[in-house]
């Protein structure tokens, strides 16, 4: 992660798959993910970290020897290079992007590639401007990015084990130069070498530090560039059952950003930051390597679900650029409960996100009604009802009001899917207060503008 974005942030301090992925319709071989593992992942970190790469600085000794390294991982697992000239190499300046390719099945979608990347660069012996100090030591970068690398090498091995390909091209990339300003991931928006010349970007994945899990949360970044991403992310989480937590800010802090700013849908995965951000205590007995698998796990399943997915895929969603953590807060603020109407019937108020109508937001739940009971929470998301997607709040308010005295709801809770029997409805009452709209937030999001 570069540190130029994120010094403001620093005293925050600490602030595979589902069944359904390779099982289904499409019947991938699950033992392809078995390649995954935190073992295997841990001997990445280990070899990306020694001191013998120096910090990994971009353009140096020590950053050359860690290409080297990724090159060697991605031959031996059979990848096809996707560089200049038949290497995997993408030179810019005195630095090289890494990339290997997986081919599309599909025909009808093969120019349509999705990138999976992390950056392999990091600060070599730290400066006044990119380290907390002590400067003059080898940073080792283990969780910043050795991890997000494990993670992607992991994800190319499983890929390239996988009997039946995604529908669309996947490019596994390793950017360079990110901690230098995202020169990597700018350069390859701009310039894309010749086994790429007639693809085109349509979604990327960017693993940036996934080494320090703690209590299973992550953070997502960018999880509303694109219509149904969200439902995809807590779909791909199934397995994995991480905490997501969704932060609508975008910061040029790291290799999401030119593709955002290229209008690709792109979201970040990161396990947040940390007392060793940027210093030589980065090291790698303190990186989780069962959360950089779980990471890479949930990555994975996002990146075949999106290559994968039947029709055309969403596009950018431009609004998501005006987007703050301010206008999340306003659209998840809790409704107070008030006096209690005497003929509640399910017990709940939502509010409509207007980037994701099919997932209202629960701002109110009456205590003792049929849905507090039934675990309810605020926060959560209603997505189907009785097992069907509901389609916007209206349709939702609707089906609630016709059903008979219970239900199945299907939530959407930090990330995770979370079904509750609803009981005790009772028979439907003329003007129920209880689960009405909500008011629109008071500082609704800026309105959708072109770039
Ligand atoms: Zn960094």
């Amino acid at each position: 992660m570069d540190v130029r974005a994120v010094l403001p942030a620093i005293a925050v301090g600490w602030s595979i798959l589902s069944a359904g992925l390779f099982g289904g319709e499409r019947g991938h071989a699950a033992e392809a993910l078995s390649v995954i593992d935190a073992v295997g992942a841990g001997r990445h970190v280990a070899a990306l970290a020694d001191d013998a790469l120096e910090g990994r600085e971009g353009g140096s000794r020590g950053g050359r020897a860690a290409g080297a390294y990724i090159v060697e991982t991605l031959r031996n697992a059979g990848l096809r290079p996707a560089g200049d000239e038949g290497t995997y190499y993408q030179r810019f300046g005195t630095m090289r992007n890494i990339l290997a390719l997986v081919p599309g099945s599909d025909p009808a979608c093969e120019r349509e590639l999705v990138v999976v990347g992390a950056h392999y660069d990091h600060v070599g012996y730290g400066t006044a401007a990119n380290s907390y100090g002590p400067t003059g030591l080898i940073h080792n970068g283990a969780d910043d990015n050795a991890s997000g690398v494990a993670g992607v090498l992991e994800i190319a091995e499983v890929l390239q084990a996988m009997p039946a390909k995604p529908r669309r091209p996947v490019l596994l990339a390793f950017w360079d130069g990110e901690e230098k300003g995202l020169l990597g991931s700018w350069h390859f928006v701009r310039v894309r070498p010749q086994p790429l010349r007639e693809l085109r970007p349509v979604f990327a994945v960017n693993l940036d530090m996934i080494g320090r899990l703690r209590g299973d949360r992550v953070e997502v970044y960018g999880g509303r560039t694109m219509t149904g991403l969200r439902r995809i992310l807590a779909e791909a989480n199934r397995e994995t059952g991480l905490e997501l937590v969704i932060d609508w800010d975008i910061v040029d802090d790291s290799d999401h950003f030119p593709f955002i700013e290229s209008r690709v849908p792109t979201v970040m995965l990161h396990t947040g930051l940390h007392d060793e951000y940027h210093r030589p205590s980065d090291d790698v007995q303190l990186v989780n390597t069962a959360g950089v698998e779980a990471v890479a796990r949930l990555a994975l399943g996002v990146v075949t679900a999106v290559a994968d997915r039947p029709g055309t895929l969403a596009g950018f969603r431009d609004a998501s650029r005006q987007e703050k953590n301010a206008h999340r807060d306003a659209l998840e603020r809790v409704v107070p409960a008030g006096p209690v109407a005497a003929r509640v019937r399910w017990g709940m108020s939502t509010r409509s996100d207007a980037g994701d109508p099919s997932a209202p937001v629960v701002v109110r739940v009456v205590p003792d009604s049929p849905l507090d009971l039934a675990g309810l929470r605020c926060g959560d998301r209603i997505i189907a009802i009785d097992g069907e997607p509901i389609a916007n709040q209206a349709a939702m308010l609707e089906r609630m009001a016709k059903a008979g005295d219970a239900l199945m709801l299907t939530l959407e809770r930090v990330g995770r899917i979370v079904e509750i029997d609803v009981s005790g409805g009772g028979a439907p009452v003329a003007s129920g207060r209880d689960q009405d709209a909500a008011p629109p937030p008071a500082a609704e999001p800026a309105p959708a503008r072109g770039p």
